[in-house]
């Protein structure tokens, strides 16, 4: 097994959950209600290793909704739908240096990187795009599924109804990119921001994600089934991606501490990937000025302190 002594390790892993638990920094969102109206309080973490070890600590079954943790996963079935030449030929592989939702392209009219509201409306757009929007949403959310191997991926409709009502925006954003003629051709504009709205909205909780996580720790084989969800280099292309551009303006800083793929949205959800190792997943709503979760960040300090999980650790 990759962690031959699991006792210690989850023991230590739980040292850090109480460490980090009296943390009360950070807001969370408000942009939209229903994010607004969650419990603050809400502290959960979950790790499944590439054996399919796993544990998970505090309020691991409560559900929330993905937000911008589902960028990642929707780039990587892009990735294997397309192919790497194909989808960044709509999207760059560079950090954008500006807020995940501000209006700006690349120098060659590109959305930044697919992590980021541009890149991920252009992976919305490409995404199964000859289909109906039905079939398409089926398929992403069946997609997910897979990424959990079956473990609990839902839908919060309140929450795509509120993001689709508050989207200003992401519409002009898209508006822009329109303008700049981004989109492949015969992109439907309203199906592609509702596509978008959709994936943010998907639920999972900290247990489910971190078997998401795993499987991209795992080369894209989810570890609880074995089953081959993409190809190794989609998974290798999404980690690189979320190593320098998963934590808004904070990836930077994010990868010269920790030197780990990561992922955070607003609803105060977060992945970290251990190549070889494992998934990570951690769920804390107050968010700090950059969008991360206060306590999640705080969590990676500690959990890269007491370990040599660093990329660059042990050279
Ligand atoms: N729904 C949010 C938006 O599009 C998601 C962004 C995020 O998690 N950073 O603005």
């Amino acid at each position: 097994l990759i962690i031959p002594d699991w006792g210690t390790f989850t023991q230590t892993i739980g040292e850090i959950f109480d460490v980090v638990r009296p943390e009360r920094g950070g807001n969370v969102a408000t942009y939209i209600p229903q994010l607004a109206r969650c419990d603050p309080n809400y502290w959960a973490v979950a790790v499944c290793t590439i054996d399919g070890q796993r544990k998970s600590w505090g309020d691991a079954n409560v559900p929330f909704c993905l937000q911008s943790v589902s960028k990642p996963f929707t780039y990587a079935l892009c990735h294997e739908e397309l192919g790497p030449e194909k989808l960044h030929s709509f999207v760059g592989q560079e950090p954008s240096g500006r807020l995940f939702n501000e209006i700006c392209l690349d120098h060659s009219k590109k959305p930044h990187n697919p992590l980021i509201n541009a890149g991920a409306i252009m992976c919305a757009a490409l995404m199964k795009k000859d289909a109906q929007l039905a079939d398409r949403f089926d398929f992403a959310l069946r997609s997910f599924r897979r990424f959990a191997g079956n473990g609990f991926v839902g839908f919060n409709n309140s929450v795509f109804l509120s993001e689709r009502d508050t989207a200003d925006r992401n519409y002009a954003l898209s508006y822009y990119m329109r303008e700049h003629k981004c989109f492949p051709e015969n992109t439907k504009f309203q199906d592609t921001m509702d596509l978008y709205f959709q994936l943010c909205s998907i639920e999972a909780n900290v247990d489910s994600l971190a078997v998401m996580a795993a499987t991209l720790a795992n080369g894209g084989v989810n570890p609880l089934n074995g089953e081959r969800i993409i190809n190794n280099r989609a998974c290798r292309d999404t980690l690189s991606l979320m190593y320098s551009c998963g934590m808004y303006d904070y990836s930077g800083m994010f990868a010269f501490k920790n030197g780990l793929p990561a992922k955070s949205g607003v609803s105060g959800d977060m992945i970290i990937v251990i190549p070889n190792v494992m998934g990570i997943c951690i769920y804390s709503p107050r968010l700090d000025t950059l969008g991360n979760s206060v306590r999640g960040v705080l969590f990676a300090d500690e959990f890269i302190n007491r370990f040599n999980f660093h990329n660059y650790d042990s050279l």
